[in-house]
C-alpha cells in the first residue's frame, strides 16, 4: 500500500539556477519564490550553514570556499537531498548547484533525477567583479583574488554543465545585465508557460 502511495505521489519539478558569482541567481531566485511559490536551495547557502554549525565538514568546506574551488560533490548533494526530502515543497530552485560535471553526474545518481528547467544568467565578467565587491555581505570569498579563481572555476568547470543542458534543450539565457525588474521580466514567461509546475502541490 506504501508503495503505491509513493508511486502517486507527483514527481519534483527542478530547477538548476546557474551563471557565475555575482550574476543574480540569488536575487532573481527570490523573485522566482515569491511569484511561483518555489522552495529556495541555494547550495552557497548550505555549505555556509554546515561551516556555521561546526559539523564535521566545516573547515573543510571554508577552506574550500576561501579558495574559490568546488566542495566534493558527495557533500553538496547531500545537504541538497536532505533539504530535498524534509520538503513538503516540491517545486526546488537550486541555486548555484551543479558547478561542475562530477557535481552534475553525483545528483543524477545520488538524487536519481534530472532538473526540468536550468536557467542561466549571463553577465560581464567586469560586472560580476563590480556587483561582488559592492554587496558587503561579509563572505570570504568576496574578495578580488577569491573572485579571480571563482571566475576560472566557472568557465572551466561549470560552463560544460550548462553546455550538457544546452544539448537536452534544457536551458534558458538570461541577459542579466539590467534592474532586478528586467531581469524577472525575461524570468517569468518561462515557468509562466511551464504547465508542469502548476501540476506540482
Ligand atoms: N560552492 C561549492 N559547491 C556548490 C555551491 C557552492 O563548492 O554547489 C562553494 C564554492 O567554493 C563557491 C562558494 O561556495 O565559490 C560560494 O558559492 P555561492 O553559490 O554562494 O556564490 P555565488 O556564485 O552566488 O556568488
Ligand atoms: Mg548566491
Amino acid at each position: 500500500m506504501e508503495r503505491f502511495l509513493l508511486q502517486e505521489q507527483t514527481e519534483p519539478f527542478i530547477t538548476f539556477v546557474l551563471g557565475g558569482p555575482g550574476s543574480g541567481k540569488g536575487t532573481q531566485c527570490a523573485k522566482i519564490v515569491e511569484t511561483f511559490g518555489f522552495k529556495h536551495l541555494s547550495a552557497g547557502d548550505l555549505l555556509r550553514r554546515e561551516i556555521a554549525s561546526k559539523s564535521e565538514y566545516g573547515s573543510m568546506i571554508l577552506n574550500t570556499i576561501r579558495e574559490g574551488k568546488i566542495v566534493p560533490s558527495q557533500v553538496t548533494v547531500k545537504l541538497i537531498q536532505k533539504e530535498m526530502e524534509s520538503s513538503d515543497n516540491k517545486k526546488f530552485l537550486i541555486d548555484g548547484f551543479p558547478r561542475s560535471e562530477e557535481n552534475r553526474m553525483a545528483f543524477e545518481k545520488i538524487v536519481g533525477t534530472e532538473p526540468n528547467v536550468v536557467l542561466f544568467f549571463e553577465c560581464p565578467e567586469a560586472e560580476m567583479v563590480k556587483r561582488v565587491l559592492d554587496r558587503n555581505e561579509g563572505r570570504v570569498d568576496d574578495n578580488i583574488d577569491t573572485i579571480k579563481k571563482r571566475l576560472k572555476v566557472f568557465e572551466e568547470l561549470n560552463l560544460p554543465v550548462i553546455n550538457y543542458y544546452s544539448e537536452k534543450g534544457k536551458v534558458f539565457k538570461i541577459n542579466a545585465v539590467g534592474t532586478v525588474d528586467e531581469i524577472f521580466e525575461q524570468v517569468l514567461p518561462i515557468f509562466a508557460a511551464c504547465e508542469a509546475i502548476k501540476q506540482v502541490a
